[in-house]
């Protein structure tokens, strides 16, 4: 899984400087080694690299020879900074028509088998969810004190009206792919077929857009195997026709470095206003999300996560780096979940969640969400303690369990479920945990494991809200 093994070293580094009152500019030395080899090695660009390092040694060697802080934790968090910067800071929200009534036009460019065609029903829903008319351009995110995590402010109206446009005339089946997706999430697919010139299929579908009152127009175009003159020239004619308000590359994170060369390629060729990484989800090691920008200085607007169309993130660099350091990313938890429950509910949930009083009743609440939510691999990143540390097999397992889960909690009483202690910490636990297991035919100690995941959840959730609370190391000054 993306960033496992670099998320791993960077545990061991803060480990290495772990309990240290005093730190010399020798282990400083030492640390950055370890932090560079690990960048490489999850295929992180070396200038990119470079300027990182350089820029944490610098902010480190002064502060960690003050005495009476946590060396470790301090590294951490300018670690943590660095990250953030180096992903461009903030999120970069997709663009809005600039012109008053008209549908805002996304171009889409990438080589074949990037994901485009994918990602254009993908963006096609996430304009269908951002909603109908044509506002003011989108508010760029507030200026944060250190440690807060933006959240965009949630939308409300009828939903937009999205046309996809088939332009990706050489790719064998790209149109009927296309329009398959687009049947499958109601948008309706712009495709005069493929004897027709692409510069006149943009044209015409941004057109058609335009005729139809469409809130957005999404335009897919050709792919090569490799990027090629012919392709660019194609490219910026499209691009000539259908003037876009933005121009998003498809990169496949897979392809590691190749992905922050491409962009930077594009960029300078056709001229592009963002990227959208592909297949974070996959084998990649993750260091393309920390390179585009830094090398194309284009930003990355959404990640692609899975092969479902709702598997498409908005990018958010400060949540990319609490994953990459391992703390998890709760928001894009608690924001997933919210399209589940209604944010009552889930308002309620993720303070119990942070008071950690919720109790077995909550867990199945929770659970039914985070099924809905997607495969347990996705949702394993996000959450603190587990980011990282979770194999293939572990996460099959705990796919496994949580079934179990359900089944031991529909056989606790009611008190139980409501009283978590009565199963953890009563003179009769024990007994309670064996009828339990004897009634769900398992053995007492699954149900006894089952038992100690949940307290340790509770624990976790409760250690992270500390941490992230104020005067929290992830916190906003004390
Ligand atoms: P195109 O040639 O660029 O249009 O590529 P497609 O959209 O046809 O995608 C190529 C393959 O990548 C398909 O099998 C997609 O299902 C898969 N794919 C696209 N995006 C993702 C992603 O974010 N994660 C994963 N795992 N697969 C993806």
């Amino acid at each position: 899984m993306m960033f496992d093994q670099l998320t791993e070293k960077m545990a061991g580094i803060g480990e290495m400087l772990q309990g240290k009152k005093k730190i010399t500019a020798a282990s400083v030395e030492r640390a950055l080694g370890e932090v560079k080899r690990a960048l490489l090695d999850a295929d992180v660009n070396l200038k990119v690299t470079n300027g990182l390092i350089e820029s944490v040694r610098n902010q480190a060697v002064g502060k960690l020879l003050i005495e009476g802080v946590t060396p470790d934790q301090q590294f951490v968090k300018i670690m943590y900074d660095e990250l953030v910067k180096v992903m461009g800071s903030q999120q970069a929200p997709l663009a809005r028509s600039t012109k008053e009534g008209e549908p805002v036009v996304i171009l889409l460019a990438g080589l074949q088998g990037a994901g485009k065609t994918t990602a254009a029903a993908k963006l096609a829903k996430f304009c269908q969810e951002r909603g109908a008319g044509v506002a003011p351009a989108e508010e760029p995110q507030p200026e944060m004190k250190e440690g807060e995590v933006w959240t965009p402010p949630q939308r409300e109206g009828p939903p937009g009206k999205v046309l996809l446009v088939a332009g990706d005339v050489y790719r064998p089946a790209a149109i009927e792919q296309l329009q398959r997706l687009g049947e499958r999430i109601g948008a309706e697919v712009f495709a005069p077929g493929r004897d027709v010139d692409p510069v006149d299929i943009a044209r015409g579908g941004v057109q058609y857009a335009r005729d139809g009152g469409f809130d957005a127009v999404i335009v897919d175009t050709a792919g090569r195997q490799v990027i090629d003159e012919k392709l660019m020239d194609e490219l910026v004619k499209v691009k000539g026709a259908c003037e876009p308000d933005e121009v998003l590359l498809v990169v496949d994170a897979m392809t590691g470095q190749e992905a922050a060369t491409l962009t930077a390629a594009f960029n300078e060729r056709v001229g592009i206003t963002g990227a959208i990484l592909t297949k974070l989800d996959g084998d990649s090691r993750g260091g393309s999300a920390l390179s585009v920008q830094g090398v194309s200085g284009r930003p990355i607007k959404f990640v692609g996560v899975g092969e479902r169309i709702d598997d498409l993130e908005p990018f958010y660099p400060d949540r990319m780096a609490s994953r990459i350091l391992g703390m998890g990313d709760i928001v894009s938890f608690v924001e997933k979940a919210q399209k589940q429950v209604s944010e009552a509910e889930m308002a309620q949930l993720s303070q119990k969640m942070m008071d950690a009083t919720f109790d077995f009743n909550d867990f199945l609440e929770q659970s039914k969400v985070v099924r809905n939510m997607g495969s347990m691999a996705n949702v394993a990143k996000m959450i603190p303690g587990m980011a990282g540390k979770l194999s293939q097999q572990q996460m099959d397992d705990a796919e496994d369990r949580a079934e179990r889960a359900d089944l031991f909690i529909s056989l606790m009483l009611p008190e139980e479920r409501t009283n978590p202690d009565l199963l953890i910490r009563d003179a009769a636990a024990l007994q309670r945990q064996r009828r339990i297991a004897k009634a769900a035919q398992v053995r007492p100690q699954d149900v006894a494991a089952f038992i100690s995941d949940f307290q340790t959840m509770r624990t976790m959730m409760s250690r992270m809200s500390k941490r992230m609370a104020p005067g929290g190391d992830m916190g906003g000054a004390p």
